[in-house]
């Protein structure tokens, strides 16, 4: 058996900023207890728990602004997926101290969100449905409709006016190519604001760049991630390879690999590298191989790690 470790993993940028921004505020003595988060702060249970056992209390189920209706006193924290500025002033109003773990990349996207909506354009916004991402994105105005299947084209209204196409920032950026093309059809001049973010972009690449070389591509990510869902969905439709997602090894451990002869396993933004290398290192003994994405896309790539 061949093992192909589809190169770049580990955390990204912006999960690697929300645990350090987190870290410092848990390590200093002034930080108000008690300390709430609204939501995980990024989607991965080995790190939820570890955050937990610091002594976060993690508040979850239920809408930002519902959760903090269960919060009185301290400290809230704002998870990498950001929220709206509904969240943020009744934070402010409630009297709690907040630590924002906001990505900047999801910062950059509502920014550019509400430009558009400044200059008169109603947004249409590509992304899942009761995702954290999506929550905070359609608190910023009330002209933000979401929209993800073909078939959502099909109800929305007729529109003359100025009309632009906003994404989240884990989305596949093939499929939001199509997307795009697929609603040009209803508003030909529909303009794209493409905010799929760089760590999301190049890990699908790495994963179309093994097209027809793998029997196997195992997506090592936590079940809530959407990064790693559409990795899964990039490997399987993009690339039209066989393609599992597991959690941990003891996920993996329910399937049998004997039939494969050559494996790749990629990862998610949240998943951290022990995950994968314990992983790797429980597969059968064989071909060990790093295969980065080509370094042609990465400075084409404008947008920057
Ligand atoms: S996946 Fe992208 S948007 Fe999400 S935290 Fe990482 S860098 Fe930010």
């Amino acid at each position: 058996m061949e093992i192909i470790k589809i190169t770049p993993q580990g955390l990204c940028k912006g999960v690697l900023n929300a645990i350090n921004i987190v870290n410092k505020k848990l390590d200093d003595p002034n930080t108000k207890r008690p300390i709430y988060m609204l939501g995980s702060l990024v989607h991965n249970r080995n790190i939820v728990q570890a955050l937990s056992e610091k002594g976060i209390i993690i508040l979850d189920g239920k809408t930002r602004i519902e959760l903090l209706n269960e919060i009185d006193s301290g400290t809230v924290i704002f998870t990498a997926h950001g929220v709206s500025d509904e969240v943020r002033q009744k934070a402010v109003e409630k009297g709690l101290d907040i630590i924002d773990a906001t990505c900047r990349d999801v910062e950059k996207s509502h920014r550019i969100i509400q430009e558009y909506l400044n200059k008169g354009y109603l947004i249409l916004y590509y992304g899942i449905k009761n995702h954290p991402e999506t929550e905070g994105v359609l608190g910023i105005s009330p002209n933000i409709k979401v929209v993800k299947e073909d078939e959502d084209i099909l109800h929305l209204p007729e529109y003359s006016g100025k009309i632009a196409l906003a994404t989240q920032t884990t989305m596949s950026f093939l499929e939001v190519i199509r997307f795009h093309q697929l609603i040009l059809k209803k508003y030909p001049k529909i303009e794209l604001l493409e905010e799929v973010c760089n760590s999301t972009r190049i890990r699908q690449q790495a994963v179309i760049n093994q097209k027809g070389k793998l029997d196997l591509l195992i997506v090592v990510g936590d079940p809530k991630s959407n990064n790693s869902r559409i990795l899964k969905e990039v490997g399987e439709k993009k690339a039209g390879m066989k393609t599992i997602m597991v959690e941990n090894l003891e996920d993996l451990n329910s399937y049998d690999l004997s039939g494969f002869k050559r494996i790749g396993i990629t990862a998610g933004a949240s998943t951290p590298n022990a995950i994968v290398n314990e992983i790797i290192e429980k597969l059968p003994k064989g071909n060990l191989k790093t295969e980065l994405v080509s370094n042609d896309y990465l400075l084409k790539s404008n947008k920057g790690f």
